[in-house]
C-alpha cells in the first residue's frame, strides 16, 4: 500500500500521539519521515526509520530549520503533518490569560510557522501537484466546547487558516487541509484526569460509543497526504465517529 512512495513528510508533534501513529503510518506507506517535537521523538524517530529534530512550533526559526533538515537530507518536502498542539481548559470567564496566550502560540502561530516553511520548500517541486499540507483542529475547530473555550478559538483559527492557506497556494498544485479529531485515547486526554468510567461516559457523546484511537485519525491524514486526495483541498473534515453528526454532542469538560 506504499501511498507515500519517494515522498519525504515533516512531522510536527510527532513524538507521542496523534502525531507519533501518523509518522508510523507514513514511514509504513514509504515515506521518509522526520519528525519536531519539544519532546523527545528520538525513540519513536528510530522505531520506523525516520530523523528527530528539536523543534518548538511557537519559534518560527526551529520549524524553518525542521524543514530544512528534511531538505538537506532527503532532497525535497512532499507532505507536512502541521499537528503539535496543547490543550488548557477552563470556563472562559476564569480563562487564564497566559494559558490563552499559549494556546494562540503553539496551536495557531506554530501551525502558521508549518505553513510559511513547508510552501517555500514545495515550490521547489516539479508540478503540477507539489506537496500537501494536513493541519490537526479538532471537533473544536467546528463547534463550541464548553471548558474548551480558548482552545475552541485555537481550533476555529486552524480552520481558517487551513481554508486560506488552501485558495492561497492552490494554483501552484499545493494541498491544504485540516482533520478534526473528535477525542482521541492520547496522552492529552491526561489533562481531564479521566479513568476508565470517565473514558467509557465521554465515549457516549460519539455516536459509534466511543472514543477514538490515534490510529484512525492518522489513516484519514494518510489520505490526504497522498494523492489518492489529489482533488481534495481546503477542507475541515471531523473523524469523529459521528459525534458531530447530531446537535447533541458537546465536547466534556473536567468533571465529566
Ligand atoms: P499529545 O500530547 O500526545 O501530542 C502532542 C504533541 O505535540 C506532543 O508530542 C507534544 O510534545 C507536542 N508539542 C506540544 N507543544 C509543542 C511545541 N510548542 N512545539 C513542538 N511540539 C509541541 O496529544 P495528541 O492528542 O496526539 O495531540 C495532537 C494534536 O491533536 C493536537 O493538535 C491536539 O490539539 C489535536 N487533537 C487531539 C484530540 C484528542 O482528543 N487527543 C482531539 C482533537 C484534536
Amino acid at each position: 500500500m506504499n501511498r507515500l512512495d519517494g515522498k519525504v513528510a515533516v512531522v510536527t508533534g510527532g513524538a507521542s500521539g496523534i502525531g507519533a501513529a501518523t509518522a508510523r503510518l507514513f514511514a509504513q506507506a514509504g515515506a521518509r519521515v522526520v519528525i519536531g517535537d519539544v519532546q523527545d521523538g528520538a525513540a519513536v524517530a528510530r522505531d520506523i526509520g525516520g530523523t528527530f529534530v528539536a523543534c518548538d512550533v511557537r519559534r518560527s526559526g526551529d520549524v524553518a530549520a525542521l524543514v530544512a533538515r528534511a531538505v538537506a537530507d532527503h532532497g525535497r518536502l512532499d507532505v507536512l503533518f502541521n499537528n503539535a498542539g496543547i490543550e488548557r481548559n477552563g470556563p472562559l470567564v476564569a480563562m487564564d490569560p497566559q494559558a490563552h496566550r499559549d494556546l494562540l502560540d503553539v496551536n495557531v502561530t506554530g501551525v502558521l510557522h508549518g505553513i510559511q516553511h513547508a510552501v517555500p520548500a514545495m515550490m521547489a517541486n516539479p508540478g503540477p501537484a507539489r506537496g500537501s499540507i494536513v493541519n490537526t483542529a479538532s471537533v473544536a475547530g467546528l463547534t463550541g466546547a464548553p471548558m474548551l473555550g480558548s482552545y475552541a478559538a485555537t481550533k476555529h483559527a486552524v480552520v481558517g487558516l487551513t481554508r486560506t492557506a488552501a485558495i492561497e497556494v492552490g494554483s501552484a498544485g499545493i494541498r491544504v487541509n485540516a482533520v478534526c479529531p473528535g477525542i482521541i485515547r492520547t496522552p492529552m486526554l491526561g489533562g481531564f484526569s479521566v479513568d476508565e468510567a470517565a473514558i467509557a461516559r465521554i465515549g457516549r457523546i460519539h455516536a459509534l460509543g466511543r472514543i477514538g484511537e490515534p490510529e484512525e485519525v492518522a489513516r484519514l491524514v494518510l489520505f490526504l497526504a497522498s494523492d489518492d486526495a489529489s482533488f481534495v483541498s481546503g477542507q475541515a473534515i471531523a473523524v469523529d465517529g459521528g459525534m458531530t453528526a447530531g446537535s447533541t454532542g458537546a465536547l466534556p469538560g473536567p468533571g465529566l
